[in-house]
């Protein structure tokens, strides 16, 4: 039985590079038809804050990424952690270090002095033959996990291949502090083991912590799972992706105005592939997913093909949904639809013509209230003589007992025709004088969804 996690630590927001991750989690779990848990990280006690808890849960919930188990917190599981510090202890798989910050200070000015590696010299891990000194009186000491002296720790990594640490590489890594409470490292390795995880995929900033998390696992007789390590997500110069550069949370995505199935569908694209293929669903997603075609190294963050792919799902998207996604950011530009047509018949009209909702809340206001025209449109469509003839073509639409873009539409031959004018001379000056622009789509299906009292109102006011 597959059984995957997402980890995220609750210490800022929720990043892309993080919702990628869980979404290779996600799906490996489900075209196995596995479990996918979710756990908080919050052992930091002073990064980990309830707001970025909240932003987790919240992105995670907006994508639509949904979890089987969890969330756990590791801040309720630090009776377990203790208690496995114990059985480390009693097996003789850890031991206290006494050593004084100054202590390990001193030893690491030493070997910077030598040009050595600093690192923990060892010298509270009690070996056969070597006598300790008695412990200070008053200091409580840190645990720490007695590593293997030597040997390799190695794993097949199901994304970037073999992988090979030397033990003489690595410290006796601490588990637990002065306080007890456990560190990082032995908390994941703990609960990977007690939650029966078998496929770790995790960012391969982790990679260095995974000989670590092997040698403990080993020491704890416990099952290893299988580990995949996903390259990085770069931005378009090839540089790390950055909050001061880069939109990075998901909440950015959302305040860009992109559709959550966009950005799965984007982030599923980057460091995988299948084929030439570039839109799909998660459903497709799923069917495709495996580890092998994940590829090894970073990818890069491509703006104009993720606008490109969140224009497709606007098209695809439901127009009362649409509605919906927009009803805020209209009220906030104080666009007030209530009088209107219908605002999802409008989103019908327009959304072809947008990569992103702010975009389609920008170009639905002249269907409720005529845009200030620009100075330029003013001058180039509405000389006085075509205003004059705007106000003869009012004559028509105001004859017109059905009301249809059909309707509308018949009536332009006929008056070009009369006036001795091209269907641009008609058009163009028609939108700048109804809408206040000439950027819009068809202009009898503009109309026909303004209205005819409203249309007459706004060519003859
Ligand atoms: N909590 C870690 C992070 O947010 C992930 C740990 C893991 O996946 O093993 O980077």
């Amino acid at each position: 039985m597959i059984r995957t996690r997402f980890a995220p630590s609750p210490t800022g927001f929720l990043h892309i590079g993080g919702v990628r991750t869980a979404l290779f989690s996600w799906a490996f779990a489900r075209k196995h038809g596995g479990t996918f848990v979710l756990r908080i990280e919050d052992t930091d006690l002073e990064r980990s804050t309830p707001e970025s808890v909240k932003a987790i849960l919240d992105g995670m919930h907006w994508v639509g990424l949904d979890y089987d188990e969890g969330p756990f917190y590791q801040t309720q599981r630090f009776d377990r952690y203790k208690e496995v510090i114990q059985q480390l202890l009693a097996s003789g798989h850890a031991y206290p270090c006494y050593c004084s910050k100054e202590e390990l200070e001193a030893l690491r000015a030493e070997q910077e002095a030598k040009g050595e590696k600093p690192r923990y010299d060892r010298r509270w891990r009690p070996e056969a033959g070597k006598t300790l000194p008695p412990p200070p009186a008053g200091v409580q000491p840190v645990i720490r996990f007695k590593n293997p002296l030597d040997g390799v720790v190695a794993w097949d990594d199901a994304v970037k291949g073999r992988i090979e640490f030397a033990n003489t590489e690595l410290d006796d890594l601490i588990i637990a502090r002065p306080d007890g409470s456990p560190t990082y490292n032995f908390c994941v390795v703990v609960d990977d083991w007690d939650m029966n995880i078998t496929h770790v995929i995790r960012g391969d900033d982790h990679v260095n912590n995974t000989p670590r998390q092997i040698n403990i696992l080993k020491a704890l007789n416990a099952p290893l799972p299988v580990y995949g390590h996903l390259p990085m997500i770069l931005n378009e110069d090839g540089q790390k992706m950055s909050k001061r550069r880069d939109a990075v949370s998901v909440v950015d995505y959302a305040d860009k105005g992109i559709l959550p199935e966009a950005l799965l569908n984007y982030l599923a694209r980057l460091g995988w592939g299948h084929g030439d293929d570039e839109l799909f669903d998660m459903k497709q997603f799923v069917e495709w997913f495996t580890l092998e075609a994940v590829s090894g190294s970073p990818s890069r963050f491509n703006h104009e093909k993720f606008l490109w792919l969140n224009a497709q799902y606007i098209k695809a998207a439901d127009n009362a949904r649409l509605a919906g996604l927009i009803a805020g950011r209209l009220a906030a530009a104080n666009v007030d639809t209530s009088a209107g047509p219908a605002l999802s018949d409008v989103v019908a009209l327009v959304k072809e013509r947008v990569q992103d909702l702010n975009a389609l809340a920008q170009e639905v206001d002249y269907f409720y209230a005529k845009r200030e025209p620009a100075a330029a449109d003013v001058e180039k469509h509405l000389s006085a003589d075509s205003h004059a003839r705007m106000l003869r073509f009012a004559e028509r639409l105001a004859a017109l007992d059905s009301w249809t873009a059909e309707s509308i539409h018949e009536l332009f031959k006929p008056f070009c025709a009369d006036e001795g004018i091209k269907m641009g001379q008609l058009g163009m000056p028609l939108r700048v004088l109804v809408c206040g622009t000439a950027q819009t789509p068809s202009v009898d299906a503009v109309l026909a969804l303004i209205g005819k009292e409203e249309v007459l109102r706004r060519m003859r006011g």
